[in-house]
């Protein structure tokens, strides 16, 4: 093999390795594109986790605690505020009294009010 000819041969393997380089390089740039994109994502989701436990609490209301879900609406069932009991409306015409009978909790509004309750409650 003379000069020129190793000379070539040389300039072509550099311009391979030159090639390979810029396909990591691009490649590279691709995967840190990638993963700034997952933790953005990832952040997003621990973000929307921490708003849905914080939707999904109790809120206390005329004197009885109602569970809202993470579509934003309220329980249908008022739980007591002392101890997380069922609360009933006898006949619909009593106030709703916790289910525990040594509690004795009385939140102020009927079966019959408890729609209105919960229209109020979610206007707030
Ligand atoms: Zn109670």
């Amino acid at each position: 093999m003379g000069n020129t000819q190793s000379a070539a041969v040389l300039r072509d393997h550099i311009g391979l390795i030159k090639t390979r380089l810029e396909q990591l390089e691009q490649r590279n740039k691709q995967l840190e594109e990638e993963n700034a994109d997952f933790v953005k994502r990832m952040h997003e989701m621990q973000q929307q986790i921490a708003r849905d436990a914080k939707t999904s609490q109790y809120t206390e209301y005329r004197g009885a605690l109602f569970e809202r879900g993470a579509s934003g609406t309220y329980s249908k069932t008022p739980r007591c505020p002392a101890c997380h009991s069922v609360m009933f409306s006898f006949q619909n015409v009593m106030e709703f009294t916790c289910g525990k009978p040594t509690c004795g909790q009385i939140a102020n509004f009927t079966g019959f009010d408890l729609e209105s309750v919960l229209k109020e409650l979610e206007s707030l």
